[in-house]
């Protein structure tokens, strides 16, 4: 499932071939992912320029020249494919249509971008871009992770009188928005944190200092998200999807990474999800 950074990697991979370009023609092959399209959504989107693809959270928003905003969510599967790739970045040649290809905008450079989701968790829908903040799910994020509005004292204040596990507060997205199971299994391992913790009995210094915490494990993996983009040519034009090594996250009964540290990592259910952790140095 993607999290905020494979999703951010989708952006920066789509940005080059979408921005400043016109979409020539939107095919739309069904009526729905998770909830319905919005009405007439392939003649929208017909004939605008895309102006710019923003984030927020787990969302891309495409920026139209109609003062409109396709926000797209990749859900559990969904996958955006690049070809006929201007930029000499993917694949050149489109590639056969495949089964769950729901959406395709096809842009005045040549380049065709591909929505295919075979789960259809996913959702796109066009909103005005002056409000969008105020989609209904957008309106209730809390700050972005790698933005100025999520700091220390919002984090101490978010956590103050919670009785929940650190682990769930921090999935909270109107705590922080776009963190996933993964990537809070990993910052708190990097803040040697037991998720287990109650959020509102965590001293402010520690909670202080998880933030730059979240932020670098964010960040290392954005970048290796840009370096799947960079360092090799995407045969298939797939984006999001890379390399990355985790420390605990899916590692059940390795050995713990901190030097000296003889624990062995352990998966736990939190609100019916995994969370993996060494109980000898997360504490
Ligand atoms: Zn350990």
């Amino acid at each position: 499932m993607p999290e905020l950074p494979e999703v951010e990697t989708v952006r920066r991979g789509l940005a080059p071939v979408m921005e400043g370009q016109r979409i020539d023609r939107a095919d739309v092959n069904r009526p729905d992912l998770r909830w319905p399209f919005p009405p007439d959504m392939a003649d929208r989107l017909h004939g605008q320029r895309v102006l710019r693809l923003r984030r927020r959270s787990k969302y891309i928003l495409m920026d139209l020249e109609s003062a409109e905003t396709l926000l797209v969510h990749l859900g559990m599967s969904g996958r955006m494919m690049v070809s006929g790739d201007p930029l000499g970045r993917f694949a050149h040649d489109h590639p056969v249509a495949q089964k769950h290809d729901h959406v395709v905008l096809h842009m005045d450079n040549g380049a065709r971008v591909t929505f295919n989701d075979p789960r259809r968790f996913g959702a796109m829908d066009l909103l005005q871009t002056a409000t969008a903040d105020r989609h209904k799910l957008l309106a209730g994020l809390g700050p972005e992770p790698l933005g100025n509005d999520f700091h220390e004292q919002h984090l101490i204040d978010a956590f103050r009188g919670r009785r929940m596990p650190v682990k769930s507060a921090l999935l909270d997205q109107k705590i922080v928005a776009g963190l996933g199971n993964i990537y809070v299994c990993e910052a708190l391992y990097r803040g040697r944190m037991s998720p287990r913790r109650l959020a509102g009995r965590i001293a402010s210094k520690r909670i202080a200092a998880l933030v730059p915490i979240i932020r670098q494990v964010l960040q290392d993996a954005i970048a290796a998200g840009g370096s799947s983009l960079r360092d090799f040519r995407q045969a298939d034009g797939e984006l999001g999807y890379f390399q990355h090594s985790f420390d605990v996250y899916g590692r059940e009964g390795h050995p713990c990474k901190t030097p000296e540290c003889e624990g062995l990592i352990q998966r736990i259910a939190q609100s019916g999800r995994s969370s993996f952790y060494c109980a000898q140095c997360q504490r």
